[in-house]
């Protein structure tokens, strides 16, 4: 298997730098080449939320695979429409648009605000310092990490910044071409931040008052992350649009953007559209992600878990003065260290739990939905043993 990793150095480019080979996934579990097993609290980045290789999903794959994968949108498909109405009732009165992931989703809702406003001469979007909203040119221009963009200017324009969580910045960004304010609710890749309840309450009156609209980003926070389905029903402020991806499929690519039912004239025949797009194998993979959450009642295990994580951890922050914070919602938990958290995700690793990286100094937790009591007190000890190594010195 060495053979593998040669292969790859010599044939991929390397935008990423991988460490493990991973040969075979069950639930929370994943199965190196070696055989070795590791407890898996990063889900994919947060995308296989009911773990590896569910076998309702998988079945629902295999099923449709052989009876119909691709057709265009220039036909119906059996699967789109169901999958709408499912994402339509847990959301609000709106239509749903389908892509093949988050900075796809993302460039839609762009889209789709521009042309809004293009009609007052309005296509200016506030997004927030330190989000992330893809890598494409336009979510690129709407991520608010230097870092990321470098490079690759110029920035495509039309995007301002504000501090997250300052809703003066906010409003003084404000101006006649505003047609969109965008944001996370749970910032992910910026350091697993949530939006304070006020902010988003104020967000929402001020797009409500200069006729802007509301875009959330649900890419990473939403199908259950946070304990409700989508994050914004934890806050009760409801966005004119909002976008998904990572969890819909559990690992079947798939995303999709939701507008409320005022807004959904807006884009029409022949000004958007997405070749993969919401093709019959994609939706049958994300209704079966969709049944499991409700059979197995996904949200409820998913808040158990989270209040055990966040006791435990707040108990071991006491213990490890490295611990600054401990910050999140539901199963997006955030360790804030008080230096770089990448060595410590290293020794956790060789310990064999995968945890991930979130800005310089978040450790961050992104288990699976499903995780088990036994496997939540496994990743505890495991970390706690890390903690141990990390700050021994
Ligand atoms: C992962 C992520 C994206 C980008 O999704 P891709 O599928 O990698 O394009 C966008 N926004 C947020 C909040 C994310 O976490």
């Amino acid at each position: 298997m060495d053979n593998i990793k040669e292969l790859h150095k010599k044939y991929v480019l390397p935008t990423y730098a991988p460490e493990q080979l991973f040969v075979k996934g069950e639930g929370s579990w994943l199965f190196d080449e070696a055989g070795k097993k590791y407890l898996d609290f990063t889900s994919g980045i947060a995308v296989c939320a009911l773990g590896h290789c569910h076998p309702a999903i998988t079945e629902a794959i295999t099923r449709q695979a052989s009876k119909l994968v691709h057709i265009s949108n220039l036909y119906y498909n059996e699967n789109q429409p169901k999958l709408a109405e499912k994402l339509i009732k847990q959301s609000f009165h709106g239509k749903v648009f389908f892509a093949n992931s988050g900075a796809e989703a993302n460039e839609g809702m762009i889209k789709l605000a521009r042309k809004w406003g293009s009609n007052d001469g309005k296509f200016e979007i506030i997004a927030m310092e330190n989000s992330f909203h893809g890598r494409t040119l336009a979510t690129l221009a709407a991520t608010g990490r230097k870092k990321y963009r470098a490079g690759f200017a110029p920035d495509m324009p039309g995007f301002v910044f504000v501090p997250y969580n300052d809703i003066q910045a906010l409003k003084k960004a404000l101006n006649e071409k505003t047609c969109a304010i965008l944001l996370e609710p749970v910032q992910g890749e910026g350091g697993v931040l949530p939006a304070e309840k006020d902010f988003l309450n104020q967000v929402r009156k001020v797009c409500d008052e200069n006729k802007v609209l509301l875009m959330f980003d649900e890419v990473q926070t939403g199908i259950g992350r946070t304990g409700k389905f989508f994050a914004w029903q934890k806050y009760g402020v409801e966005p004119d649009l909002f976008s998904t991806a990572k969890a819909l499929g559990n690992g079947f690519p798939i995303g999709a953007f939701i507008v409320k039912h005022q807004y959904t004239s807006v884009l029409q025949p022949g000004t958007h559209a997405s070749t993969f797009g919401g093709t019959p194998l994609a939706c049958a993979a994300s209704l079966a992600v969709l049944g499991v959450i409700q059979e197995e009642d996904i949200l409820k295990n998913c808040n158990e878990k989270s209040k055990i994580l966040f006791d435990a951890l707040e108990k071991m922050k006491t213990k490890f003065n490295t611990i600054v914070e401990i910050r999140g919602m539901g199963l997006m938990i955030g360790i804030v260290l008080d230096q770089n958290a990448a060595p410590l995700r290293q020794i956790a690793a060789n310990l064999g739990l995968l945890l991930l990286t979130a800005g310089e100094n978040v450790l961050r937790l992104l288990p699976p939905l499903n995780v088990s009591s036994d496997e939540v007190n496994m990743a505890l000890n495991l970390l706690e043993q890390a903690f141990e190594e990390f700050t021994k010195n």
